[in-house]
């Protein structure tokens, strides 16, 4: 920086991916905030002024000779994994092997500058800044992978572009989701399609805005690289269309213990054969419909769930379980018969519904499986996730990744915000469980108030194992309110 203005220019790949050309393009918006002129981003190959240049070996062919010499090193660095380096006062490279890896290493490059211009180290891009007078690149030299591959939020209409300046690659919450099972359950879910008339609650034009909308926020998601699943509870209540048009698909009425108006409701028959046909026609649909999708978030719990009380299905007596999870195979294998790298996330697994006590469905599940499990006891701030250790091992001999989800919609306050350190107690008490690398995260969390301070800790914790909350929480209040709001609060501290 020269008299606070960016005196280099950002450099892509003439080939390269438009994750590549996002992350150059989240660079130049996030310096014109800082000094209101924004960096050229250039795919020249000969660059003559000093340059930042992003890019893999396969997207940037200016890294082939950093690479030989030996100064930029990819060699052993996982999926997302980044090398941002300093050559000389004209050179600075984000390397990565994937285009993900140069979008966070484009991150640790604005972070870094951050950290240059206010001494806050970790810097957060949430940071207001204003950048005046010069600034020089010191020698850096930082390799950095992620502490965990999932780095979800269970928040839905998160903005793309935090998720991304966040480090955040999965979003498991989009769709509909508000805990209920009453219009965010399989049963309502014929308005994520075309078709399916007799089904549907909704008129075809209400429909097709609701489509044109979820695609975009799709769309905009996987632009800022990340992986969207859509939301279902299985199954939630039936449409009324369905009530009116299709009884036979239905068990008895059922009163529903967890009501708000006391109304009783009439549950889809899961030990139907047509049932479960319906559902698979459903899901193969939504898969077709939306070609941005990652996967499906697939949620059994309490109520919301929906159970049959007819003499086969018996409620969330075993029949009813094992009812549950025929229908849950047989959606997996529809979403994978139009989509085989289809991946799932399920919540739930073991707990209320979805009951396995052999882990023989845990091993039919497609391998990369998601499972989502509440920290500690529902609702409680403690400083163990309480997560059994056979799960764990039952988790990674199948493959599958057990994400722990703590969260205000999951009852668990922001008290969060202030516990921080008991949050980061219960990480490292589960890190060190045998198992422990069956763990793919831990989800994001806060929301209100000063708790959007512990969403940055959280998401800074997925990937950086060593964050310590005191100096995450410092520099985002501090940088705010000034150095003393930035001491941190210290246990039995007056
Ligand atoms: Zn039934």
């Amino acid at each position: 920086m020269r008299e606070g203005r960016p005196a280099f220019v950002l450099v892509v790949g003439p080939s390269a991916d438009p994750l590549e050309r996002r992350a150059a393009e989240l660079c130049a918006e996030l310096i014109e905030g800082w000094t209101g002129f924004s960096p050229e981003i250039r795919t020249d190959l000969s660059v003559p002024e000093p340059a930042v240049l992003l890019g893999t070996p396969t997207s940037a062919p200016s890294l082939e000779e950093a690479l030989r010499a030996g100064t930029i090193r990819l060699a052993g660095l996982p999926d997302e994994g980044y090398h941002l380096k300093r050559i000389d006062e004209r050179r600075v490279y984000v390397a990565a092997n994937d285009p993900a890896g140069v979008l966070y290493g484009a991150v640790e490059l604005i972070e870094r500058i951050g950290s240059l211009a206010t001494g806050w180290e970790p810097f957060d891009p949430d940071i207001p800044l204003r950048l005046t007078g010069d600034l020089d690149a010191p020698d850096w030299d930082l390799r950095s992978a992620p502490a965990y591959p999932v780095r979800m939020t269970i928040e839905s209409g998160e903005d793309p572009r935090w998720l991304a300046l966040h480090r955040v690659n999965v979003s498991g919450a989009e769709g509909v989701w508000v805990g209920t099972g009453i219009d965010d359950g399989l049963g309502t879910a014929f308005r994520y399609v075309d078709g399916f008339e007799s089904y549907q609650d909704l008129p075809e034009p209400e429909r097709r805005l609701f489509r044109g909308q979820l695609r975009s926020r799709l769309q905009a998601l996987r632009a800022y690289g990340v992986a969207p699943f859509l939301f279902f509870y299985v199954t939630g209540e039936p449409t009324r269309a369905i009530e009116r048009n299709h009884p036979e698909l239905l068990g008895p009425p059922v009163e529903y213990a967890a009501a708000r108006n006391g109304a009783f409701y009439r549950p889809f028959c899961w030990s139907r054969p047509e049932v479960v046909r319906l559902f698979q026609e459903l899901v193969a649909q939504i898969v077709r419909t939306y070609p941005e999708l990652e996967g499906l978030h697939l949620r059994a719990w309490g109520f919301e769930t929906r159970a049959c009380y007819c003499s086969e299905c018996g409620g969330n007596g075993p029949e009813g379980q094992e009812a549950l999870w025929r229908l849950t195979h047989a959606i997996i294998e529809a979403a994978r018969s139009v989509r085989p790298e289809l991946r799932f996330i399920l919540s739930g697994y073991d707990r209320s519904w979805w009951k396995d006590p052999d882990r023989r469905h845990l091993r039919r599940l497609p391998p990369g499986t998601i499972l989502l499990r509440k920290w500690g006891a529902d609702g409680e701030p403690t400083p163990d996730p309480m997560i059994p250790t056979d799960l764990l091992q039952a988790v990674e001999a199948a493959s599958h990744r057990l994400v722990i989800l703590s969260h205000e919609a999951e009852e668990v306050q922001p008290l969060w915000m202030v516990e921080a350190p008991l949050f980061r107690e219960g990480v490292r008490r589960a890190e060190a469980l045998p198992g422990a690398s069956a763990i793919g995260g831990w989800t994001l969390q806060g929301e209100v108030g000063f708790g959007r301070f512990d969403r940055n800790y959280s998401a800074r914790r997925n990937w950086d194992a060593g964050a310590a909350p005191e100096r995450v929480f410092g520099a985002l209040v501090g940088a705010r309110y000034g150095e003393a709001a930035a001491r941190y609060p210290r246990r039995g501290a007056v």
